[in-house]
């Protein structure tokens, strides 16, 4: 299984990071290794100091599929959840001054947290779905699928063309504005229209 990730799919978090509009979907991969076992902690790796969370909307892959057009992209997604792209801030913000890529940064260990998945049905429309994080009980992250530069399925559209997409890989769709440092005895919770989908533990 893989995790595609997308950069930079919500205005207001490319401008807190001070990041160029993009004209495509930004792109990259976690392995199957960045995966965070369920009822683990988070632990903080030791080469950053600024690991940040990251609340996404994630889609599961229930269909191999190759070149989709968006119009049928619906047909390969069954369920949806929420989930965190921990981002070792500092060490990215040093591999992109120097235009080399994320992964030490973004796919290490633990970095993919994965929520229980709901089915797509659960929710009237996918593009107005609401989804919240919160750090010891305060929200610090909302979004809404309505925000989204590119939806859904023109993702699944997009990504298709490069890598096949095959039963349970998982799609990041991007983060919301609120991104910040985790601590040491955080507890982080994820919630998709208000159904607590993970709950994490940091050290
Ligand atoms: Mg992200």
């Amino acid at each position: 299984m893989k995790i595609i990730c997308i950069g930079r799919n919500y205005t207001e978090h490319i401008a807190e990071l001070q990041n160029e509009r993009p004209t495509e979907p930004v792109v990259f991969l976690k392995p199957d290794s960045a995966v965070l076992l369920k009822q683990h902690p988070f632990v903080i790796p030791e080469f950053s100091n600024d690991v940040h969370h990251e609340i996404e909307l994630i889609v599961k892959i229930s269909k191999v599929g190759k070149y989709v057009d968006t119009k049928f992209a619906h047909k390969y997604y069954d369920e949806i959840s929420v989930g965190i792209d921990f981002t070792a801030r500092d060490l990215q913000d040093k591999l992109k001054e120097k235009g080399l890529p994320w992964e030490k940064a973004k796919a290490f260990d633990g970095s993919a947290v994965i929520g229980d998945f709901l089915h797509k049905n659960t929710f009237n429309s996918l593009e107005n779905v609401k989804f919240d994080l919160t750090k010891n009980g305060e929200t610090v992250q909302s979004g809404n699928t309505d925000n989204m530069l590119w939806k859904i399925d023109e993702l699944i559209s997009y990504v298709s063309q490069f890598f096949t997409l095959k039963i349970g890989d998982i799609i990041f769709t991007g983060t919301p504005s609120g991104v910040a440092k985790v601590n040491s005895e955080d507890v982080l919770e994820g919630f998709l229209e208000g159904n607590k989908l993970f709950r994490i533990q940091i050290k």
